[in-house]
């Protein structure tokens, strides 16, 4: 067997390379092999010195089985994903194929994982500052857990009265699951809450909707994007003359600032 190779968990950021942080960037230049679902390789400027690996977005377990074949084979690779690798992505996939140790020669790959700008950061950044207190992140998507248990965490962060972001919130395969989140919230919820549709953000074909629970559309929505829905503090605050506005949860609740 030729020498251990190193197994390199990454995020690309939610888009532009800007978003990509320098370490990431670093990691990239230096892998032999390069694997991850297609869209996300085909990020990555060809080179002559990276094999590529692309799959089907579904496969995330043989994918992760495959990465550390290469190690073992003494490649070094990088297992990509969009956005933050931790953050409904490939680096708990890798946990898990390591912890199933079909092969015992995996645990001895060195594994590392990198941090990326996750999706809901940039779309928060786009429109102000909605995650600046308490907020609570879900996917949306039933293909890994049962609906029920979806939308009792929905009910449970309404009654929290934390900030939601909804990741995967529709998809050709999921067309109905955003509705009926909105459905459940607006029963719990002010239907003036502000809510964001943040659409590809960073890419050429960005989308940024600020709606409020009540008008909220989820046809606006699509696989590509990223939900925002505010708690009982968060408010617009006018940006110009033009009709735009910011959407920002303060710092703390008034009564406590007051006391
Ligand atoms: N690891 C990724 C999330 C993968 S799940 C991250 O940290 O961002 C895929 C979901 O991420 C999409 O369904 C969408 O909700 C969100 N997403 C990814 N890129 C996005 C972008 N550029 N704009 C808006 N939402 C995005």
């Amino acid at each position: 067997m030729s020498a251990l190779g190193s197994l390199t968990v990454v995020g690309l950021g939610p888009g532009p390379d800007r978003w990509l942080t320098p370490e990431v960037a670093d990691v990239l230049a230096h892998s032999t092999d390069l694997v991850g679902y297609g869209p996300y390789l085909d990020r990555i400027p060809h080179s002559a010195f990276h094999r590529r690996h692309g799959s089907d977005n579904r496969v995330e377990l043989s994918r992760a089985r495959l990465a550390l074949d290469l190690a073992v084979s003494g490649r070094r690779v990088a297992l990509v994903s969009g956005g933050d690798p931790g953050v409904f992505a490939m680096a708990s996939a890798l946990f898990e194929a390591l912890e199933s140790a079909d092969d015992p020669a995996w645990a001895e790959v060195p594994v590392r994982v990198c941090p990326g700008v996750s999706a809901m950061l940039a779309a928060a950044a786009r429109v102000g500052a909605p995650l600046g207190h308490d907020f609570c992140v879900l996917s949306l998507s039933d293909n890994l857990k049962p609906w029920d248990l979806v939308l009792k965490r929905l009910r449970l962060a309404a009654e929290g009265d934390f900030v939601i972001a909804l990741y995967n919130p529709i998809s050709k395969a999921r067309p109905w699951q955003l509705g009926a989140a909105l459905d459940t919230l607006r029963t719990l919820k002010d239907p003036a809450t502000p809510v964001v549709l943040a659409r590809a953000v960073g890419r050429h074909d960005e989308d940024v909707t600020i709606t409020t629970l009540a008008d909220c559309d989820p046809a606006t929505a699509d696989m590509r994007t990223l939900v925002l829905i505010g708690s009982s503090q968060t408010r617009l605050l006018p940006k110009g003359k033009d009709g735009d506005v910011w959407v920002y949860t303060p710092r703390g609740y008034a009564a406590v600032e007051d006391r």
